[in-house]
């Protein structure tokens, strides 16, 4: 007698999910009205059309991902102890990788646990749940959490777009200890703020620190043009790293006024200019005073949040990277990036090569990377690397 209700996989269906990936598509089982009937985030276990098991997940009928495995065996036990040893095991990987206490220590699928990540601050954790299936969880998640890392604050930032699409409110608030005005976070050398209540994500985009610390590894004697800046986190480190001086350029007041506090922090004042501005219009009025940068980084919004955006985003994509190159100097370095999980790698590229083209320019590509160690990719997922950071050397 099974404990958890069973879906089954239609015959021939689901050949992903049986090759090793967490992720079973609504087309893929049997909707009969039971369920269909299933409460949003219900356990379940997943059985194949020859009627071996693949495993316990949890189940939401409005989702197109209609499954997110958790574990090979059926009717496992997902409480406090499973997320537990998650936890440990994520946290050993991250104190292998880092010398400070500043990382994401969960990234969903590739941390084992879809539907949930966490940001680590020192003692503070911010946590994000995306799915019904993890939102059912969070009480032992969050003792799993006490468990394994004591935190003084965990902060619940359940309030990002997609959680609607699985019938989830939105809401943020502490779930342990009190919501803190502003984080202080170390990275690479430098002492960064973030604002994890009402900041864009966690407050911090972790998934940049290792390209981050390859742009300011050029930037010595060399002046630098910070796009879409948020906190400051290239920025910041490019000055630190002894840039002439650094141009951050932002839409967001509050992100910039978090990158100016930094910049005082970390005594970069005077080397360290704040633009608040639409990131196209202040290029195109930097290109038409000719004004040009040696280091240029664009690292945007995802402009392909949908499947059906692609197109519309790629145009965006091409035009950034040709205002971009228009004020990147003579043999100056310039980053673009996509954190578009619907962009593919190939066609970022391509669409980066022709926006430098279309400015005049010719480039070589000097660096192809994605999000750092602490955002593992499941590696039957690749469209959970989701982020692309290219950087070019322009003639
Ligand atoms: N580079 C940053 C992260 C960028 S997140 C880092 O290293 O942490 C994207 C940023 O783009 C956000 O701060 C957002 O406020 C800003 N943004 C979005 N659209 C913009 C626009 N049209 N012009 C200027 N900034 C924009």
């Amino acid at each position: 007698m099974s404990a958890h209700p069973i879906i089954r996989l239609k015959s021939r269906e689901g050949r992903r999910a049986i090759a090793g990936a967490p992720w079973v598509f609504s087309n893929e089982i049997d909707m009969d009205a039971r369920t269909k009937s299933l409460v949003p985030g219900t356990l379940v276990n997943v059985v194949r059309a020859d009627g071996n098991d693949l495993g316990t997940g949890y189940f939401n009928p409005k989702s197109l991902i209609a499954v997110r495995l958790l574990d090979p065996v059926a009717d496992a036990e997902i409480g406090d102890a499973f997320f537990a040893s998650h936890f440990a095991r994520a946290l050993s990987r991250r104190a292998a990788l880092f010398p400070t206490h500043c990382y994401r220590l969960v990234h969903a699928e590739g941390d084992g646990l879809p539907g949930l990540t966490i940001d680590r601050f020192g003692t503070i954790f911010v946590v994000q749940v995306t799915t019904a299936g993890m939102e059912s969880l969070i009480d032992p998640m969050l003792d799993a959490l006490d468990e394994v890392v004591s935190p003084d604050c965990v902060i619940l930032r359940n309030d990002a777009s997609s959680r609607t699409l699985e019938g989830l409110e939105s809401y943020v608030r502490a779930a342990r200890g009190g919501i803190p005005d502003r984080i202080t976070l170390n990275e690479n050398g430098v002492r960064y703020f973030a604002d994890a209540a009402s900041g864009q994500k966690t407050g911090w985009y972790f998934d940049q620190r290792d390209n981050r610390a390859f742009m300011a590894a050029l930037a010595k004697g060399r002046c630098v043009l910070d796009c879409h800046s948020y906190t400051g986190g290239f920025g910041l480190l490019a000055a630190h790293a002894g840039a002439t001086h650094v141009t951050c350029v932002d839409s967001s007041a509050p992100a910039l006024a978090l990158a100016s506090a930094a910049a005082d922090a970390n005594s970069l004042v005077g080397k360290v200019k704040f633009t608040k501005a639409d990131v196209f219009d202040e290029l195109e009025r930097l290109a038409a005073a000719n004004t040009t940068f040696d280091i240029v980084i664009a690292d945007p919004p995802p402009f392909v949040k949908s499947r059906k955006d692609l197109e519309a985003g790629a145009r965006a994509y091409r035009k950034l990277a040709r205002l971009a190159a228009s004020v990147t100097a003579a043999n100056g370095y310039l980053l673009l990036a996509s954190c578009s999980h619907n962009m593919p790698h190939d066609r970022f590229l391509e669409e980066c090569a022709i926006g430098i083209a279309r400015a005049g320019r010719h480039a070589s590509n000097i660096r192809d990377a994605g999000a750092g160690p602490d955002h593992p990719a499941h590696s039957m997922l690749p469209e959970t690397a989701y982020l692309k950071s290219i950087v070019f050397v322009l003639d």
